[in-house]
């Protein structure tokens, strides 16, 4: 096994941390939040910060920095994934965190918000020096974590393998067997039916709510998703079972673009035999990831990760209404420029929310020891999914803003509420 070698830092990066402030403090304005509650939420309720030293394959030992932030534990337990990536910095974790509160307060689940990170490239590691980086996490936050405290989820980098090494590490540390300190865990292991396409699923589902106040017709409609993980493949292949048609898909290898329509389940088999990557998917002509954003489409949906649009391609973006599968995929320079342009866009907090909202199903099974069948977990989330973008609809009327801003408004107004109501020292 190759000596572990950490890539170069991710440079040119905008500060999301800087995305979500602008936002919370427009729709805090909007909302006429008292001063003292709008500081009160600004900040994170807790930052833990470690350093983890893990023996990799070559017998070395790499110290990596890990970092878990609790944003607000107002509406109940905190909840949020972790990620593994390179571009993980402690603003990105702070931004990601409080976006989970907002989050879940826009669906209503009884969640504060928390997000975790480890700056690394797991693409670059064994699956021995992962558990092994894992296991060390989680030991470092066993006291952070919790069924009634703090529940993990994936985010970039983790998947069902990382989550079943939570479970077991927390357990072992508590002595007791804790499949609900973490959500996104594989079947077996007490994960709901549901869960993988989740987040997908509810991007999809918050299309079709808007296609249908913009009044488009889903199989007349034409559609960029960018990324092809787990959300955008996902959101990719329902959205064209509603009959839009995807001409373009993109994930670290590039884009491709085919104006026919590419068949997205062929295009997912295809990843499945190719490590994982679209590089050679040859059904569609190769563009660039800033291309596809820029294509003549109606939707567009952003699903890979933070700062995809910026002031620097705003004006440039074509499609009429964008849908935000990915935390953060538009920074906050762009928002005037989106907004003078008419287009629709429903926000990351609202539009990603289905994959926090099945995780919130899969925690309640867990608690009750009972499982649900698929029909029930997406009936339920679709549910969820719909009310939820009314309530921002309507708030976006009411208070004459966007649909983001409508979002933060709906979900500040809920944290503040409830923290009022509980009180402070
Ligand atoms: N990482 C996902 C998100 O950003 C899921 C979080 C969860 O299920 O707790 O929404």
């Amino acid at each position: 096994m190759a000596r572990y070698k950490e890539p170069a830092p991710i440079k040119d990066h905008l500060n999301p941390l800087d995305s979500m402030m602008e936002r919370f403090s427009e729709a805090a304005q909007k909302l006429g939040l008292d001063e003292s509650m709008y500081n009160a939420l600004k900040s994170p309720e807790k930052t833990v910060a470690v350093s983890l030293p893990v023996t990799m394959d070559d017998g070395k030992i790499h110290v990596f920095e890990g970092y878990r932030v609790v944003h607000s534990a107002n509406l109940g337990p905190s909840k949020g994934g972790i990620r593994y990536s390179m571009s993980v910095t402690l603003d990105e974790v702070k931004a990601l965190a409080a976006w989970m509160t907002w989050k879940c307060a826009v669906v209503g689940i009884p969640y504060g918000g928390a997000k975790g990170g480890i700056k690394c490239e797991p693409r670059n590691m064994s699956a021995g020096e992962l558990e092994r980086l894992t296991r060390a996490y989680t030991c470092a936050m066993a006291d952070v974590f919790g069924p009634e405290k703090d529940i993990p989820a994936p985010d970039m980098g983790t998947n069902q393998q990382t989550m079943a090494w939570i479970m077991d590490e927390y357990s072992k540390i508590k002595g007791v067997s804790s499949p609900a300190v973490v959500t996104g865990k594989p079947l077996v292991l007490g994960g709901s039916l549901g869960r993988i396409e989740a987040t997908g699923r509810g991007v999809m589902v918050s299309a079709r709510s808007a296609m249908g106040k913009l009044k488009m017709n889903p199989s007349k409609v034409s559609a960029a998703v960018q990324g092809f993980g787990n959300v955008g493949s996902i959101s990719a292949k329902l959205l064209e079972q509603q009959g839009v048609k995807i001409v373009a898909i993109s994930d670290i290898s590039g884009g491709y673009y085919n104006p026919k329509g590419i068949d997205i389940e062929e295009a997912i088999n295809y990843t499945t035999t190719n490590k994982g990557t679209l590089e050679g998917f040859e059904k569609a002509d190769k563009i660039s990831n800033e291309e596809l954003l820029e294509l003549d489409v109606e939707v567009l949906v952003p699903a890979a990760m933070e700062d995809q649009i910026t002031v620097k391609n705003a004006d440039r973006i074509k499609a009429k209404l964008i849908v935000e599968g990915a935390n953060g995929p538009t920074a906050s320079n762009a928002d005037q420029i989106l907004n003078d342009k008419g287009i629709m866009i429903i926000p990351d907090i609202l539009a990603n929310a289905g994959g926090v909202t099945v995780s919130y199903f899969e925690w309640v099974q867990n608690r009750l020891g009972y499982f649900w069948t698929e029909e029930r977990v997406n009936r339920r989330a679709d549910r969820i999914m719909k009310q939820a973008f009314e309530s921002v609809y309507e708030a976006s009327i009411k208070y004459n803003v966007n649909m983001r801003i409508a979002a933060y408004i709906v979900a500040i107004d809920k944290v503040a509420k409830t923290m009022e109501l509980r009180g402070t020292f």
